[in-house]
């Protein structure tokens, strides 16, 4: 297809308001692209490269600028581009507004047109030998590749090339037109489309399958070690939530780091050709990047432990000469990292820690179950830190434990999952639940405890919460025993004894003295305790040291808070 005509297309799906109508124009760009349709379908969408690809054209504006300043002649410079652009403001009507050598070549030809029109092919190819341009006096030849193509455009032409250029196409048309007129183009189910897309990232590669081999084609577009797939990605949820949502929960640390997909072949990783390469392991991030040479410690440790074709989902933390995690800022410092690799892994190691398997040996397993996926993980590697841990469990209390356990661990808290649910890429649904921070703690003062059992016998286990009246008597609204270590139970009982007024078997009586904060899910009335209320899945968070008994929270804004929800 003629670049001409691909601008003509992209001007008129720009002037269409309606989304249906340009589902229709982009439905006829397609069945008119011919043997550019996969650089068309990217190009519709203002992408050159697929998206799982990191190849970019790394340019400043202002290199197209000074190649436009080039193709105008007459004595234009890259600043008047550039104050033309800041009246204007968009780079592809200040293209547009100049003459450039393509029109005076046209002029020449005659109004037929001329033998020198610029295919989509050539734009691409021309814009993929840019982006390969590296080194001493790369800045020049790449100003001298836009400067040559610029010079063939006529003004809707460069209109389109110069928003190509700079990621700013914005013609309207997004992910959704583009799959939605794949489907419409070549009569297969958008369901079709849309799980290809979600497997290769490639609105390119799925147009083509779509056009030469129909919903079977489509059928056989797999996942492939080094092409990286979209992150699932979770929504904010309670452990009330997925309890009712399913019958029960799968349950993982939630690692605070940054979010890995590793791709590892030991035959060697496939080039876009169909070459192999010595290249074993890809990693990428949670936008697809490529971070493999950042990230040296996840291809070592892939090096070493796998020794079938393996995609995993994880997690990379920074951690501690014992293992421990540090803080998710200091992951930052290596990931992305271009330069003195080496001497950031000094200061900073980094651990993956997986939690998905995604292919294993080749088997695709995006549409399994998590609990198979999980077991495959699990086959692959051996406990350890670098493997999460899956636990399924529908009692509220061992999930809590299982929180208080991550949290003693040095991780942000849990993820709920769906134990049954697939893996759908880019998606947020509700099968991955993060937990939500607490919104509101409550400060409430212990009135009354229990004795632990067995190995707890010594220590206040269970302990009666209260929230202060303005008669200054206490009304109970819960109960916390979960999320509390051994350690910290030696030292609350050696906080609370002195203040106990009675004994009743295992419970005793407390006199209002120790204020905990607490966190919680929901308040709910409740017939259970006093106050008419109940905390749902209340948790310790600490001792309140600094306030007194007078400055716990009052009964009034737990009703008010409960009225809030
Ligand atoms: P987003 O949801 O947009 O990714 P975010 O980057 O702030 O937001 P969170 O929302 O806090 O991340 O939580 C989801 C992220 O938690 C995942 O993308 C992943 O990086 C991380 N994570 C840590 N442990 C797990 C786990 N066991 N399972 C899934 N994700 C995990």
């Amino acid at each position: 297809m003629e670049f001409r005509e691909f601008a003509a297309y992209a001007d008129r799906i720009e002037d269409e308001p309606a989304d249906l109508e340009t589902v229709l124009l982009v439905t006829e760009l397609l069945s008119d692209g011919h043997g550019d349709l996969p650089i068309i379908a990217r190009f519709a969408q203002g992408r050159i490269f697929p998206a799982w690809d990191s190849t970019t054209l790394d340019i400043g504006p202002n290199y197209l600028y000074e190649a436009i300043a080039r193709a105008a002649g007459q004595n234009v410079t890259a600043a008047d581009v550039e104050s033309e652009l800041a009246e204007v403001g968009e780079i592809g009507a200040v293209a547009a507004s100049y003459e450039f050598g393509g029109q005076r070549g046209l002029a020449a030809f005659g109004a037929g047109g001329s033998d020198d029109a610029l295919t989509v092919g050539e734009v691409f190819d021309e814009l993929d030998t840019l982006a390969a341009i590296s080194g001493d006096g790369s800045q020049g030849t790449k100003i001298d590749l836009l400067f040559g193509l610029l010079n063939r455009c006529e003004p809707i032409e460069a209109r389109y090339l110069a928003r190509l250029v700079l990621s700013e196409m914005r013609i309207g048309v997004g992910e959704g037109t583009v799959r939605d007129a794949i489907a419409e183009a070549f009569a297969v189910p958008v369901a079709d489309v849309e799980r290809a897309l979600q497997v290769s990232n490639d609105y390119g590669l799925v147009a083509r399958t779509a056009r030469e081999g129909g919903t079977d084609g489509l059928a056989d577009i797999t996942l492939e070690i080094g092409r990286p797939v979209q992150a699932m990605l979770a929504q904010a949820g309670s452990v009330t939530d997925a309890l009712e949502e399913w019958d029960e929960a799968a349950i993982e640390w939630k690692y605070d780091g940054a979010r890995v997909q590793l791709h590892h072949d030991p035959d060697g990783i496939e080039r876009d050709g169909g070459d192999t390469t010595t290249e074993t392991t890809r990693v990428f991030s949670r936008n697809m990047e490529d971070v493999t040479a950042a990230l040296p410690e996840v291809v070592e440790f892939a090096q070493e432990r796998f020794d079938v074709p393996v995609i995993l989902d994880g997690e990379v933390v920074a951690v501690n000469d014992d293992g421990d995690p540090r803080p998710f800022q200091q992951v930052l410092r290596r990931f992305r990292r271009k330069h003195d690799i080496e001497a950031a892994r000094e200061d900073v190691t980094v651990r993956p820690s997986f939690f998905d398997c995604l292919h294993a040996d080749g088997e695709d397993l995006l549409e399994d179950p998590l609990r198979r996926r999980h077991d495959r993980l699990a086959n692959l590697l051996a406990d350890g830190p670098q493997r999460s841990t899956l636990r399924i469990s529908d009692d509220p209390e061992e999930i809590e434990s299982i929180d208080a356990e991550a949290l003693a661990a040095g991780h942000e808290g849990i993820m709920l999952k769906d134990p049954d649910s697939t893996y759908s890429p880019g998606r947020r649904g509700k099968n991955w639940l993060k937990r939500k921070p607490d919104v509101e703690t409550l400060d409430l003062v212990v009135t009354g405890a229990e004795w632990g059992e067995g190995r707890r016998a010594t220590f206040l286990g269970t302990f009666l919460l209260s929230a202060r009246t303005d008669d200054g008597s206490y009304e109970t609204l819960g109960k916390v025993a979960t999320g509390i270590t051994d350690e910290t139970l030696a030292e609350l009982t050696d906080l609370l004894e002195p203040h106990i007024r009675s004994e009743d078997g295992q419970s005793v009586d407390i006199e209002p003295a120790v204020v905990f904060e607490v966190g919680y899910e929901e308040i709910q009335s409740s017939p259970t305790y006093s106050s008419g209320y109940a905390l749902r899945f209340p948790r310790f968070i600490g001792v309140r040291e600094d306030i007194d008994v007078d400055d716990a929270d009052s009964l009034e804004r737990v009703e008010r808070l409960a009225k809030q929800a």
